[in-house]
Order: C-alpha cells, then sequence, then structure tokens
C-alpha cells in the first residue's frame, strides 16, 4: 500500500508525519511519499493535496501534469483528502475571487468554494468544530481557509463552523477548509484511513 502527498508546495511534511501517525496507531504498514513529478499518482492507493497557495498549487501541477493524473484515479475511486488549498483545488465551481484569477480547479467534487472565506481580521485561527463522527470536538486550525458555499446532491456535510461548512465528502474524497495536520490529534487522518 503505496499513500502520496503532493509535495509541490504547502504543508507536506506535517502531513506526511500525520499520516504515518495514524498508520502507527492502526497497526497499518503502508509507504508515504512525496510527489513533485508526473508518474507516481497512478502508482498510489491514496492521495493528499496540503494547503499552500490554491493558484501556484493548481499551476505547478497543471505544468507537471500530476492533475490529470489526480482526475484519472479520483474518477476511478482513489481516496483523497485535500485541505485548504487542497479543498480549492477538489472544487468543482469558485467564488469571484477564483474566478478573477482564472486559477484551474481540479473540478472533482461538486461544490462551490469561498476562497479566503474569513476575511482578513481572522486570516488564521483556532477553536473546537463537531465533525461527524468524532465523540468529541477537534481543535482545527484555519490558516487563510476557504469555505464551501454550495454542494450538490452526492456531497455530505461533514462539519459547520458558525454555520459555515468548513468540510464535506463526497465518495472518496474528503475536503476540510482546516488543517488537521498541524495539531496533535490523529482523529481525522485515522477518519481518512477508514476510506481504503
Ligand atoms: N487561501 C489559500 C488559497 O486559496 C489557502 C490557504 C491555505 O492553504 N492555508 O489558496
Amino acid at each position: 500500500m503505496r499513500i502520496g502527498v503532493i509535495a509541490i508546495q504547502g504543508n507536506v511534511e506535517e502531513h506526511v508525519n500525520a499520516i504515518q501517525r495514524a498508520l502507527d496507531r492502526a497497526c497499518r504498514r503502508a509507504e508515504v511519499i512525496k510527489i513533485k513529478h508526473k508518474g507516481l499518482v497512478p502508482t498510489c492507493d491514496a492521495l493528499i493535496l496540503p494547503g499552500g497557495e490554491s493558484t501556484t498549487l493548481g499551476r505547478l501541477m497543471g505544468k507537471e501534469g500530476i492533475s490529470e493524473e489526480i482526475r484519472k484515479v479520483a474518477q476511478a475511486g482513489v481516496p483523497i483528502m485535500g485541505t485548504c488549498a487542497g479543498l480549492v483545488l477538489l472544487a468543482k465551481r469558485g467564488d469571484e475571487q477564483v474566478k478573477k484569477t482564472g486559477q484551474s480547479l481540479l473540478s472533482l467534487m461538486d461544490i462551490t468554494v469561498n476562497r479566503n472565506a474569513f476575511g482578513r481580521q481572522k486570516e488564521s485561527f483556532e477553536c473546537l468544530i463537531d465533525f461527524k463522527g468524532l465523540e468529541s470536538p477537534f481543535n482545527a486550525v484555519f490558516i487563510r481557509a476557504p469555505s464551501i458555499t454550495g454542494f450538490g446532491k452526492d456531497v455530505e456535510v461533514l462539519s459547520e463552523y458558525n454555520g459555515v461548512i468548513i468540510a464535506a465528502r463526497e465518495k472518496n474524497m474528503i475536503a476540510l477548509a482546516f488543517h488537521p495536520e498541524l495539531t496533535d490529534d490523529p482523529r481525522i487522518h485515522d477518519y481518512f484511513l477508514s476510506f481504503f
């Protein structure tokens, strides 16, 4: 079994460590690899799309040919977790900001994304959120986080904060506005492991 973390930019190391911890906890063995180039995505059984800057990430992934590979494996049912900028990239539709930048999205989840939804004053913050399936609140770290403003019928909302959707699942894909890899709480990476 092999798990790939897209390593073009952003919180790569943190995700590698977090998924490794989740694997250890579950007594499961898998190779965790960092993906910078074309050719590796099709060899993975699951993928993580970290946070970073979605415009840059989208551009570089497209140029490298990784975006096309991700689209193919996603449609074949390979589990994918996108956090923050990763959520933006997974979305099919974007707000004005996304339209203005003309950034390329992977267009895989039937969600509409609002980039930088939490505004200037609250560019970064932490708070306890309820997350579907978790028995107690999760300490979520938000860094210039997006939100989900619309979703299709196959999308399951997993978490809301002040009435704003911050996590959702569609079949094999999960999108999170916050950064579970930046806390010691492994429960969301554990949840992702349950996909495969
Ligand atoms: N605001 C960033 C973007 O839209 C995402 C921030 C993050 O990933 N921490 O690309």
